[in-house]
């Protein structure tokens, strides 16, 4: 009697509460009147008896039923929280790996679009926590509008994933349609009107070997391209991952590239263009790794800035220039040196108290010293840094602002900066024959000359460039039409050459 409890349960369990009521039902009435009590004595079961395990085999069967049906729904309950992301309303990372994954096991190809929201932290910390939520919640909404409910998916806070399964329908052309009205345009929402920055990176699957974790970290190298806060939409390439690699493996290099003597700095002159006599040099590092490799400053300082390493290329560079100072001032090459800064560095205290050390033990003064910003990192609002700027001044430091023109400052604000020089961009110089650049050019140059500052202009590779620079009245030229950078003994023929005799 008892292993008829083994249908009921396995019914149940199977096919849920309602067939494992039925099934205790059956198997109560075939062990119920039918089933004699003694069947050599032909004694029938009290009707009491059977009814009873009637009811007690329907009540298991429908009760074991119930119960798997509620387990099962919390697990699946369970399951789709676990596939939830923790922030929007969206499925996640796990769900996404998961759809990728079937996906490639089904053939299909498909294009994995990553969109980084790169401003969100600052909207989220200056302006409005809850904001920052309602944009991306509404970006999402969008996507999801044209590429379907289920295929945008949510990674961390500042990042929305759109998985686009090829089946004829341009989404792309589509998300960069959105992507590039939310770059361009500002967004009004809750009262305030918001510029956002984002980056996309495409990654297009078309079959092979790879885990969906592959894929993912191929669309996030397409969107690492450009610079960190600028907006755009890129696609991958193997080249990019190659990249990244040699990244990677500069960095550990980096770090021990002062103690290898890896480094080590080159002179570009400066020509004023109302004498034709080299007035400066700028100083630009490099580094010869293993002492064969040459790696520009444009691959490593980068580099050097984000794993805190900046400090110590600045201090080794300072050194080396201040002692090059002193050596230049004893054979009576008087000239001013300029040495790039990153503004973080400099807004940092320390900059000046290490600087002043190396240049108070050496015979050097500080007006000798050009301290060149790039005009890029400058926020002319920044108190701190502004304040930064007047302290250097006061100390005695020239101070020259780099790459002028590439910011997205308007020229009158540079007006609040106590700088002495302005240095044109080789953008511009470029495209100098272009009269509408020149007339830019000119700009600058009148502007700064009323306000009693000089203007440099960088990267002049051409005889034409010189003649017309000279024509807009541009105090000094550097560039490859005079000289690259050159080695101290180099720069030190160069100079006595070009000083004595002229050009
Ligand atoms: P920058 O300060 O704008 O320096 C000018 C760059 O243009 C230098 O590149 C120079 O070699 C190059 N250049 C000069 N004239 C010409 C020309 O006529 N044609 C062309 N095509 N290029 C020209 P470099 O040495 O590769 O330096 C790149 C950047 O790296 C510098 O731009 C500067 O921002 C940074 N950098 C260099 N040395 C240091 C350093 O010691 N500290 C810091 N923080 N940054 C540095
Ligand atoms: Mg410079
Ligand atoms: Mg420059």
């Amino acid at each position: 009697m008892h292993l008829m409890y083994i249908p009921i349960v396995l019914s149940s369990l199977f096919w849920g509460s309602f067939v494992g009521l039925a099934v205790g039902t059956i198997c109560g009435i075939l062990a119920g009147p039918f089933m004699p009590l003694d069947v050599s004595l032909g004694i029938m079961q009290d009707p009491i008896n059977w009814i009873s395990r009637l009811i007690m085999f329907s009540f298991i069967g429908f009760l074991t039923g119930y119960m798997i049906d509620r387990i099962n729904k919390l697990n699946e309950e369970k399951q789709e929280r676990n596939l939830k992301s923790p922030f929007y309303n969206l499925p996640n990372d796990r769900k996404l790996f998961y759809d990728i994954e079937n996906s490639i096991k089904s053939g299909k190809h498909f294009k994995l679009i990553t969109i980084k929201l790169t401003n969100l932290q600052e909207i989220e910390k200056y302006v409005d926590n809850k904001l920052a939520y309602d944009i991306v919640d509404d970006l999402a909404q969008i996507l999801m509008y044209y590429c379907g409910e289920k295929a945008v998916y949510s990674y961390e806070k500042d990042e929305l994933i759109v998985l686009a399964c090829e089946d004829g329908v341009d989404y792309e052309e589509k998300i960069k349609s959105v992507l590039e009205h939310y770059c361009d345009f500002p967004v009004s929402m809750n009262d305030y009107k918001i510029r956002l920055s984002l980056k996309a990176g495409i990654y297009v699957y078309r079959g092979g070997d790879a885990s969906p974790i592959e894929i993912y970290n191929k669309a996030r190298i397409a969107y690492e391209q450009g610079e960190v806060k600028e907006s755009g939409v890129y696609y991958y390439d193997a080249g990019l991952e190659n990249k990244k690699k040699e990244m990677q493996d500069i960095t550990g290099a980096l770090l021990e590239s002062i103690k290898r003597n890896e480094l080590f700095v080159v002179y570009q002159p400066k020509i004023d263009v109302a004498n034709n006599r080299i007035s400066g040099v700028e100083a630009l590092v490099r580094w010869k790794r293993n002492g064969e490799n040459l790696i520009g400053p444009n691959d490593f300082i980068p580099v050097a800035e984000e794993i805190g390493f900046i400090d110590k290329i600045s201090k080794f560079v300072f050194n080396t220039v201040t002692s090059q100072m002193e050596i230049w001032k004893s054979k009576g090459i008087n000239i001013k040196c300029s040495v790039n800064t990153s503004v973080n560095e400099l807004i940092h205290d320390d900059y000046t108290l290490w600087a002043n050390g190396i240049i108070s033990g050496k015979n050097v003064n500080r007006s000798d010293f050009e301290i060149e910003i790039t005009e890029r990192a400058i926020a002319y609002d920044d108190r701190k840094f502004i304040e930064k700027m007047h302290y250097l001044k006061e100390l005695g430091y020239q101070l020259s602002i780099d790459d002028f023109g590439t910011g997205y400052n308007s020229l009158m604000s540079v007006g609040e900066i106590p700088f002495d020089k302005l240095k044109i961009d080789k953008y511009f110089i470029d495209r100098i024959s272009n009269t509408e650049i020149a007339e830019l050019a000119r700009l600058f140059i009148e502007y700064a000359h009323t306000l009693g500052k000089t203007v440099i202009a960088e990267g002049v590779e051409t005889r034409e460039q010189l003649i017309i620079l000279k024509k807009l009245k541009c105090d000094e030229v550097q560039g490859f039409y005079y000289s690259k950078p050159l080695l101290p003994k180099e720069f030190e023929e160069l100079y006595m050459d070009f000083n004595q005799v002229g050009k």
